[in-house]
């Protein structure tokens, strides 16, 4: 017998329908002779309905007065579930964040997880029970509800999996699994059966959003085997999340993340002396913008340009922050383009394969798209590209690395 957390996300509880199913598909295990816990996120929607709401009160919502209103959403779907397990004579109990004692930092909005004890929870299992727990919810030290930022029901999930060292954490959702890219872009995309945390922690950070950056972080500092499976489907695998690298030393290339949220600004002509990149990388990080990519050109007649990518939220307020820069610094000109996206290609394959730069660009060449920042690290290569030409890029080197479907 073991212990394991599953985590449903929004479209698994979309409809009180799904929410049976997933009532159902809970007690199969549970006769199966092993302990469950739930982490169930909103039912899908229920988060964006909310943010609106709030929006159209405040267009900058006080952060604390959010995270209060953004954890009723997953309040509703850990009630209707136990409900339903109840139903089918199952017994389970549903607990807030804070009830089960969640504790977080007081990032409203994006709060990071600290502690958890995990007492109550290891009450309810010994008397049998069934335990739900709202996902993406906790409290800070004083008592406040905090969220851990969107999608951060996955991050709940391996947090107490970790903390109850369960055996597995499974993220059921509505794809079977990890594929090589995103399946709703490219169609022949293939369910990968192994990726290791490392690779996944750079398709989460590079745009694929499967699974919560966070959770992907955490899942390796504790060694939490974390599976990503369907719920909409019984039989499959899914795909294991861990430290192993065996099968994946085969491919070069393990898969292809995108992230269409990019913006880019650039000062051009500043005069080129120590400290300049602080000068100007300073006003943008104290006005807590966090910087992506970061490019400078050689200096060759006293000046140099500089040119760094952004978050799509934050381009104005980059945009004019460099502007004031500039004036300051006596730069020629500050020029920005927010329709740009950034496409990587990740896999630890490429330790120890050359050329895989050069098949990538090739591969770019040949349809015509213009490169116009270029990125590498150990185990990603990335490139941002003009936004319409997001879709045939990713097609284009998914095909290039062999990881369309075998027909
Ligand atoms: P949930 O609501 O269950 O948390 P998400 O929408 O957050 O589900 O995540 C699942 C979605 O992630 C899929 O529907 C898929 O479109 C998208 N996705 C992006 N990249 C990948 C990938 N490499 N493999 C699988 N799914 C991906
Ligand atoms: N409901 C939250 C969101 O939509 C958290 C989650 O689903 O993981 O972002
Ligand atoms: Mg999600």
């Amino acid at each position: 017998m073991s212990l394991i957390v599953q985590k449903y996300g929004g479209t698994s509880v979309g409809t009180v329908e799904r929410i049976e199913s997933v009532a159902d598909k809970v007690i199969g295990w549970r006769q199966k002779g092993h302990d469950i816990v739930v982490v169930v996120s909103a039912m899908s929607g229920e988060t964006n309905r909310l943010v609106e709401m709030a929006k159209a009160i405040q267009e900058q919502p006080v952060p604390r007065e959010l995270d209060v209103l953004l954890a009723t959403g997953e309040q509703i779907t850990i009630a209707l579930l136990s409900m339903a397990l109840e139903k089918r004579g199952c017994t389970a109990r549903s607990y807030t964040g804070h009830q089960v004692h969640i504790r977080t930092d007081s990032v409203h909005n994006k709060a990071r997880i600290v502690d958890i004890d995990d007492k109550r929870i290891r009450k309810d299992l010994d008397k049998g029970r069934v335990v739900v727990v709202a996902g993406f919810q906790g409290m800070d030290e004083e008592g406040n509800i905090t969220t851990l930022g969107r999608g951060g029901s996955d991050t709940s999930a391996v947090a107490l999996a970790a903390a109850l060292k369960a055996d597995e954490c499974q993220i059921y959702t509505d794809v079977d699994g990890v594929y090589t890219t995103d399946p709703r872009v490219v169609p022949e995309a293939r369910r990968l059966d192994h990726i290791t945390y490392e690779e996944m922690l750079e398709m989460a950070s590079l745009g694929a959003k499967v699974l919560q950056i966070r959770s992907v972080e955490f899942a390796s500092k504790y060694g939490v085997r974390l599976r990503v499976l369907s719920s909409f489907e019984d039989t499959a695998t899914g795909t294991l999340i861990s430290a192993e690298e065996t099968e994946m030393e085969q491919a070069l290339i393990s898969g292809i993340a995108f992230n269409r949220d990019e913006a880019k600004v650039t000062i051009l002509g500043v005069p080129d002396q120590p400290g300049v990149a602080h000068k100007i990388l300073g006003p943008i990080a104290d006005n807590n913008i966090e910087l992506d990519m970061i490019i400078q050109n050689v200096a060759e007649d006293s000046t140099t340009d500089f040119t760094f990518t952004v978050h799509r939220n934050d381009f104005d307020k980059s945009l004019a922050i460099m502007k004031e820069t500039a004036n300051k610094l006596g730069a020629r000109e500050v020029t920005g383009d927010s329709k740009i996206v950034k496409v990587s290609i990740v896999g630890v394959g490429m330790r120890s394969h050359a050329g895989i730069a050069s098949t990538m660009f090739e591969t770019l060449a040949k349809e015509g798209v213009n490169i116009r920042m270029i990125s590498t690290s150990e185990i990603k290569i990335s490139v941002v590209v003009d936004e319409k030409y997001l879709e045939l890029s990713v097609r284009a080197l998914h095909e290039a690395f062999g990881l369309d479907q075998l027909a």
